[in-house]
């Protein structure tokens, strides 16, 4: 596999031709839908798009008015599913300036989740620069507040070919939309449904990459937790069906009595980002934090005695979202009172502050974009 991806080496940047739209959106239509954004429905004018194939590796970088792909019936994307993504937002900080937060781990992950998935590495620098030239020619679309520019990178397999293989050619492209306030007036805790009739991944599989399979394959769950009434779903493992993995797009954390934390370790989860950072932060302030197994019957019993005290999801759209109630098939319970912690929301105010340039940042996650 790698020797057939090695002409992308040579490429460790790239110059990225600009052409922009020749028809953006007027600023008054554009006023209109910053106002109330939601979340992935309004788009921004521009796109950023990077091709491979092999005889030339990455090449064609460009940001032009956002536009359809024209695609062949027989790509292999649509067939084979060799398609990943990344999730990372600009944040307009005070003094009118924009930082991105931490995407050198989103361009080391997308490496990761390329590789995996047997398709051509995109180099680290090539992924940053898309987004920062983006992030520029599209900066009026930052909405300001606590608002934010979501940024979506994803690849595609474009080879047209029936055969099953790793396909011969790519596209990365970089797409932005506009999201408000994932929650006004602080976070509303969630609650959250114990499938046990689904799992998410496997040792082996690709639960610890960003690829739209994984979502294919856990929205019949999803929906069932909304059936039951819950926001979201939590996963267990795959082999004992008892260890908690983490919610459909979310990791979790647990805060028990004695002031520690505990997280499911990696290996069958998403290596969140978020989740990085409050580990780092966490133990920054001389918290431990334990990267353990957990199982469902102990969260049930750790809640019933008061040993655990808060427990919360995490991850780059929501940042911190407190778990209020956990309902399963053997019944439901409460975690502090269905209350938000102070905990989940001290780390909620910890990193949005970094992420907006407004507290200081020890470990320089932020990049100024502008
Ligand atoms: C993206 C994602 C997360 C959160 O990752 P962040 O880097 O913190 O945004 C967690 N779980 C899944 C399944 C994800 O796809």
């Amino acid at each position: 596999m790698r020797a057939s991806f090695e002409k992308i080496e040579g490429a460790k940047s790239l110059p990225f031709d600009v052409q922009p739209a020749a028809e953006p959106t007027p600023a008054t239509v554009r006023a209109e839908k910053l106002a109330n954004p939601g979340f992935g429905r309004v788009f921004t004018d521009h796109m950023a798009m990077v091709s491979y194939n092999q005889a030339e590796g990455w090449h064609g970088a460009r940001v032009a008015a956002r536009a359809s792909f024209p695609l062949d019936p027989a790509t292999a994307v649509l067939h084979y599913a060799q398609e990943i993504f990344e999730g990372l937002k600009a944040y307009k900080r005070d003094d009118g300036g924009v930082n991105l937060f931490r995407p050198d781990a989103n361009a080391r992950r997308f490496r990761n989740s390329a590789e995996r998935m047997a398709m051509a590495p995109l180099p680290e620098t090539v992924f940053i620069e898309a987004i920062e030239q983006l992030v520029r020619i599209d900066q009026d679309w930052i909405p300001g507040g606590e608002g934010s520019l979501y940024l979506r990178p994803f690849m595609i397999a474009n080879e047209v070919f029936l055969g099953v293989k790793p396909s011969a050619a790519y596209i990365f492209a970089v797409i932005a939309s506009p999201v408000g306030s994932y929650f006004k007036g602080g976070p509303a805790p969630i609650s959250i449904w114990v499938s046990e009739d689904y799992t998410r991944a496997a040792v082996g599989g690709t639960g610890a990459v960003k690829c739209g399979g994984n979502y294919a394959a856990s929205l019949r769950a999803q929906a069932e937790a909304i059936d039951r009434g819950c926001d979201q779903v939590v996963f267990l493992d795959a082999i004992e069906r008892r260890y908690v993995e983490e919610l459909g797009g979310m990791n979790v954390f647990f805060v028990f009595d004695d002031g520690s934390l505990s997280t499911p370790p990696l290996g069958t989860i998403l290596p969140g980002i978020t989740r990085d950072s409050i580990i780092t932060l966490a133990r920054d302030s001389g918290t431990p934090v334990r990267e353990e197994p957990y199982t469902i019957d102990q969260w049930r019993s750790d809640a019933a005695s008061g040993k655990l005290r808060e427990a919360f999801a995490c991850g780059t759209a929501a940042v911190i979202s407190p778990i209020g109630k956990v309902c399963s098939a053997h019944g439901d319970f409460t975690i502090n009172g269905g209350a938000a912690g102070p905990v989940a929301m001290g780390f909620r105010k910890k990193l949005v502050d970094i992420q907006y340039g407004r507290a200081t940042d020890p470990h320089r996650w932020t990049r100024k974009v502008l």
